[in-house]
């Protein structure tokens, strides 16, 4: 609710704070149990850094991040003493965006995968092998590579690995960052069906952050537009994909590659740069570059307002207007 986190930005030798990156800007969402919801926007909008905020990876300027313990207790995690962290952390696993660079390349994939159980306290070996020979065959890898280095594994099976990693505490989010971003297409959909077939049996939520729209509407079961640290709209994916209310969803989904050229020829081509974060434009962040901008943007900040059940858009005009969107 309402997070924030801002930079600060120094300048000279006594290192003077001179203003602020507002790189997460009173971002609000929910994910329900066994729920995808998707952050989608270009790169440096602050859907990594929201998600790195969940996880208390970096602390929040501003805000509060409720999360609801198997124990059946509202935590907030924002508020949370580092101290205290390590048994949300068990709740709470990353995914990473490159299998190449985040597995140890000096560890055996039995130490990675058990290196979760050590530090939690679980001290038998036997265990420890028992329950990474589980995580494999979770993630349809077979038992006897544990004992392999992550050198000897493609892409898609480190990504299997890294999974196996997120899953050995029995978690129940999963932040996925770009989780097949650096992948091979082919191989890009062997993953996502995994992580949907592990969601439906383990009754996983995952906040899913990506720029391709087309994985998202793969898996969301709702997705959230961020555009310089501020959610511009968040719908169920249909909803989304076929009746976007905000110009710059519009703007996203023209350009994701389609196959009829009647449709290509749709592509909305947005004019001048993503705004400075650390100098944003008055008004609506986004009105420099909307086409459909009138003085009224250029002076006042459209509030996130439910337009219909379950929709959320913060734009002045989204009720008259009537954007093109990407039917199924
Ligand atoms: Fe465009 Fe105005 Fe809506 Fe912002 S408020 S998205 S500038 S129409």
């Amino acid at each position: 609710r309402n997070l924030c986190k801002y930079f600060p930005i120094h300048k000279g030798l006594l290192r003077r704070v001179v203003g602020h990156v507002r790189a997460v800007d009173d971002v609000s969402f929910h994910i329900a149990r066994g729920e995808t919801l998707s952050l989608v926007g270009e790169s440096g909008c602050g859907k990594t850094t929201t998600s790195r905020c969940i996880l208390r990876a970096l602390k929040p300027t501003s805000g509060e991040i409720r999360f609801h313990t198997e124990e059946g207790n509202a935590v907030n995690v924002a508020a949370l003493p580092k101290s205290e962290l390590r048994p949300l952390r068990r709740q709470m696993q990353m995914i990473f965006q490159d299998p190449f660079s985040s597995l140890n390349p000096r560890m055996t994939i039995f130490d990675i995968i058990s290196e979760p159980l050590l530090v939690n306290g679980v001290r038998s070996a036997a265990q420890r092998r028992e329950r990474v020979e589980e995580l494999l065959e979770m993630v349809h890898l077979r038992p006897e590579y544990m004992n392999r280095y992550p050198h000897a594994f493609s892409g898609g099976q480190r990504q299997r690995i890294g999974i196996a990693r997120a899953l050995a505490l029995n978690p129940a989010l999963i932040v996925a960052d770009e989780p097949v971003s650096a992948l091979d297409v082919s191989v890009q959909a062997q993953i996502l069906n995994l992580l949907l077939e592990l969601q439906e049996e383990l009754g996983l939520s995952y906040l899913f952050v990506a720029h391709d729209l087309s994985v998202v509407k793969h898996v969301s079961d709702r997705v959230a537009v961020m555009y310089v640290g501020k959610i511009v709209e968040v719908a169920g994916t249909e909803a989304l994909f076929e009746r976007p209310k905000h110009p710059y969803t519009e703007a996203l989904l023209s350009a994701v590659p389609k196959p009829d050229p009647r449709l290509r020829a749709q592509r909305v081509i947005l004019q001048g740069e993503v705004a400075d974060p650390a100098n944003p434009p008055s008004g609506c962040y986004f009105h420099p570059r909307c086409p459909y901008a009138v003085e009224r943007c250029k002076v006042e900040s459209p509030r996130l307002e439910e337009v219909e059940p379950g929709h959320w858009v913060s734009c002045h005009r989204s009720q008259e207007l009537t954007l093109t969107g990407i039917r199924a």
